[in-house]
Parts: structure tokens; C-alpha cells; sequence
């Protein structure tokens, strides 16, 4: 991967970063207005799309971007009000943009993704989390022929502030937030799955909880599953922290699809780190289906090592 993508992907995700922790620290409680699926947004979600936007066009002027947020929200009065807020934080890292410069940039991310190289950004992923002041990531990804090569998450709120950073061949590394040096990252050597820690979404809408309790219990490991928001739970997988992260099906959603965004710079981080993912039955992850995994069900990621062990128990217990 050229040099010029791999410092871009780290640049831009650690600006992202200051901005939300700019929203954080100045308004206590974010400007958040509902999306058609119910799903909330916030002026940070809308501010960070619009700058990473902007600079991706700035840097790569040919590339797509499939981001997850999008300008309807910007409809009536307070639509109005809202684009008028997003555009003053992005005025702090951009002074020339405008109202209308900044809603065209967010509109830049609707791609549906069927080139063979495009960019792929959760601007907010765990927005929930971020409202909670709790864990969140900004996730820059890119996908050539459909695969994830580079990937980058900025968790402002991880330890001091982190960075997990990914390049398809090149491994895997941790950067503080507020430095530069890059410390090689790798899973866990875990290999006896009764002693592995398990990650889960802390929003229990997003899983099915009790279904991870059971595979839990299969699996006779004694440690309670961790609830972490967002990717963040990739960089903690990816870097040792624990072994399994499961994404089952939410029983109020049982057609829900994974988006994109909500996997691709994790993807590359574990993966480059030396573990494994799949979908629950063991498929790839198949990312040639535009804005979502269509054809996979849920996510099942581990260090590796006991790979086959989680998803022989996510069989028997039915997941
Ligand atoms: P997490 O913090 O791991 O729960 O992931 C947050 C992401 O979950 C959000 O960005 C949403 O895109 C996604 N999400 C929303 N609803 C669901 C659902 N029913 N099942 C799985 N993920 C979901
Ligand atoms: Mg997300």
C-alpha cells in the first residue's frame, strides 16, 4: 500500500477524533435527531462524514465513498439548524466550507459501493455509546475488489485515546491518539477456549444476549462477557484483549443485514492482528453486496486459535 494512503487513513481518522471530542467537550448533550430506521444521528456523526469526505476528494479525487449518514436530515427548520451547527465544527478544521459546501460533501458518501475501489466511513459507529460518553470509533476503511485492504479506527476514548491501524501484508499497530509511534499489535495465544474473555455490543437491540450467554456456558468459560460499544471491540480483540467477539442475531430484527461500515476497518485491524472472521455459519464475510453483508448472517470473530471451537458452539446452541 502506498505511504501516501497509509498516512492519510491515520491523519484523517485522528482529526475525526478531536472533532468528536470537540462536540463532547462543548455541548452536553449533542444536538440528535431521529433517522428514517429509528437509528440516531448526531451532529458529530454529520460533521466527521463531511470533513472525511472533503478530504478524501482533496486526496483521492477518482475514489467512491459509502458512508453511513446522509443530508435528509437537513429537511425543515430544524434541519436547518442542525446543518447550520454541523457546519460550524467543520468551519474549525476547514474555514472555507459553508452550509451547502458541507451538505454536499455528506452526500458524497451515498455510493452504493459497486466499484472496485471505494471507501467505506462510519463517521460515529457506537453513536450510542459516543451519547452515553462511552465507547466510540471512527472508522475509515477501503475496499479494493471488494476486499478490505486499509483500515483505520480512531477511538478517542479508548485508554488515552487510540488509534488501531491496519494495511493488507503490512500487520497490524496501535498509535496514541496524541502521538505517532506505531506498537505492532497481535491476538491473543489464548488456544483453550474455556479461558477466552468474550466481547459483546452493550446495546442489547444490536444481539441476542442470552443466545451468547448459552454458547458461553458451551464453551465452560467462567468470565462473564465485556459490553464495549462500536469497533472498538476489534481493537481490543485485535491487540489481545480478549478472543471472541460475537455479533448474533437480534431477535427483534431477525433480518437485520450488517452494514458495511460497521465492519470493514475492523475487519482489516483483526485480521492483520492474526485472527479470524467470519459469519456465524462460517461463511466469509462478502463484501461484493454494496451497502451490506447480504449474504451473511451476523459476525463471529476470534483470535484465531479457537475459531472453529466458537462456531461449533454457535451451531449447537442454535445461534
Ligand atoms: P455495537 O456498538 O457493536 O452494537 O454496534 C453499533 C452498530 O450496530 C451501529 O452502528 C448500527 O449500525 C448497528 N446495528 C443497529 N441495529 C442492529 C441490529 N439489529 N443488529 C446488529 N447491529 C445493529
Ligand atoms: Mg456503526
Amino acid at each position: 500500500m502506498e505511504n501516501n494512503m497509509k498516512q492519510f487513513v491515520i491523519d484523517v481518522v485522528k482529526e475525526a477524533s478531536e472533532l468528536a471530542l470537540a462536540v463532547q467537550k462543548e455541548m452536553v448533550t449533542p444536538t440528535t435527531v431521529e433517522k428514517a430506521d429509528k437509528s440516531p444521528v448526531t451532529v458529530c456523526d454529520l460533521a466527521i462524514q463531511a470533513l472525511i469526505s472533503r478530504r478524501l476528494a482533496e486526496q483521492f479525487p477518482n475514489d467512491a465513498l459509502v458512508g453511513e449518514e446522509s443530508n435528509d436530515v437537513f429537511a425543515g427548520e430544524d434541519g436547518q439548524k442542525l446543518l447550520g451547527q454541523v457546519t460550524g465544527f467543520v468551519q474549525r478544521f476547514e474555514p472555507s466550507e459553508t452550509p451547502s459546501s458541507v451538505a454536499s460533501w455528506i452526500e458524497r458518501g451515498r455510493d452504493e459501493g459497486d466499484e472496485n475501489r471505494y471507501w467505506v466511513l462510519d463517521p460515529v459507529d457506537g453513536t450510542k455509546g459516543f451519547l452515553r460518553r462511552n465507547q466510540y470509533a471512527i472508522a475509515l476503511g477501503l475496499t479494493i475488489d471488494k476486499q478490505p485492504v486499509l483500515g483505520a479506527l480512531g477511538c478517542p476514548c479508548w485508554q488515552e485515546g487510540t488509534v488501531y491501524f491496519a494495511s493488507q501484508g503490512e500487520g497490524a499497530y496501535s498509535i496514541p491518539l496524541h502521538g505517532t509511534d506505531l506498537t505492532p499489535i497481535h491476538v491473543s495465544d489464548v488456544s483453550d477456549a474455556s479461558l477466552a474473555r468474550v466481547l459483546r455490543s452493550v446495546e442489547k437491540g444490536h444481539t441476542n444476549v442470552g443466545q451468547i450467554d448459552y454458547i458461553v456456558e458451551k464453551l465452560n468459560i467462567k468470565t462473564d462477557p465485556v459490553s464495549i460499544d462500536s469497533q472498538v471491540k476489534y481493537g481490543v480483540l485485535a491487540s489481545g484483549g480478549a478472543e471472541i467477539l460475537l455479533r448474533l442475531i437480534s431477535p427483534k430484527m431477525p433480518n437485520y443485514k450488517e452494514k458495511i461500515w460497521d465492519q470493514c476497518a475492523g475487519v482489516v485491524v483483526l485480521q492483520e492482528a492474526g485472527g479470524r472472521v467470519t459469519d456465524l455459519d462460517g461463511k466469509p464475510l462478502d463484501f461484493t453486496h454494496g451497502r451490506t453483508l447480504a449474504e451473511n448472517r451476523g459476525v463471529c470473530a476470534t483470535n484465531g486459535k479457537i475459531h472453529s471451537a466458537v462456531l461449533d458452539a454457535i451451531a449447537a446452541v442454535g445461534a
